[in-house]
């Protein structure tokens, strides 16, 4: 797969928010397990623990990243709860990993993707309930209270970050609440970081041995992620689009 070659998503959905509203498709899709709560990702609460102070964000090293390993992918599953069926067009996509290859040098790498925290983030722009939101410290997140399943944000994703929960579900994580009827991705483990804890992907990385991840705060200049980012050449997936993704990459 080659993100540098896709085409750019399909224009974002110009409806205007009432106009949307009126026409009777806002209706209210999600459909909770018993004693689960959909607060923590999009609530008050969610917001009000985002530190504008900050910005947080991946990088990640292709040359650390190891074909046959998928240890990010498989502790993200856990970690939250959603589960690789082998049907990719209906299971939860919160990260992959993906082939890269240079077609002038044939050299392969392979690295984790999933939300790249844009800060202009279009799947924000075009959601006409305002259920997709970034927090002050550039998480970006779905409020599932007001996710009305439409999934422009899945159409207006150039990274395909995003996935829609199709079935009902059970024995969720409290505090990774999802619903039926309602679009998901990457939280950046944003109940862990709030707890100042590092998302389990770059955990479960790190404990391989690979170290290919790192997280950190993007402002400060201190912070292991950007004085690597000082020190190493990084790209953004799609810098084209001028998206200021959260994630970066080295190696690719
Ligand atoms: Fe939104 Fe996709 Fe960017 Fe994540 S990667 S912030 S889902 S546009
Ligand atoms: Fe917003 Fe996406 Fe939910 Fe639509 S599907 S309401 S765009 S978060």
């Amino acid at each position: 797969m080659s993100l540098a070659n896709r085409e750019p998503p399909p224009k974002a959905a110009n409806l205007n928010r009432r106009d949307f509203l009126r026409s009777g498709a806002a209706v209210a899709t999600a459909t909770l397990a018993p004693g689960v709560t959909l607060i923590a990702f999009g609530g008050s609460q969610a917001r009000a623990n985002s530190d504008a102070n900050k910005r947080w964000g991946l990088l990640i090293d292709a040359n650390k990243c190891s074909a046959d390993c998928s240890a990010c992918v498989t502790a993200c599953s856990n970690e939250n709860g959603w589960k690789d069926t082998g049907h990719p067009e209906t299971d939860a996509q919160w990260i992959r990993k993906v082939t890269l290859k240079n077609t002038e040098t044939g050299r392969e790498v392979t690295a984790p993707v999933m939300c790249q925290h844009c800060e202009t983030p279009p799947c924000v722009d075009v959601c006409p309930t305002g259920a997709s939101f970034k927090r002050s410290d550039g998480i970006v997140l779905v409020d599932k209270h007001s996710c009305i399943g439409c999934r422009y944000c899945m159409m207006a994703c150039p990274f395909k970050a995003r996935s829609f929960v199709h079935e009902p579900l059970n024995n969720q994580k409290a505090h990774a609440p999802r619903g039926k009827g309602t679009v998901e991705s990457c939280t950046l483990c944003v109940h862990r970081v709030d707890e100042g804890r590092i998302p389990a992907c770059v955990e479960a990385c790190n404990s391989t041995g690979h170290g290919a991840i790192v997280f950190g705060d993007l402002r400060d200049p201190d912070s292991d992620i950007s004085k690597r980012l000082a020190e190493y050449a990084s790209v953004s997936l799609r810098p084209d689009l001028t998206l200021n993704p959260g994630v970066r990459y080295t190696n690719l």
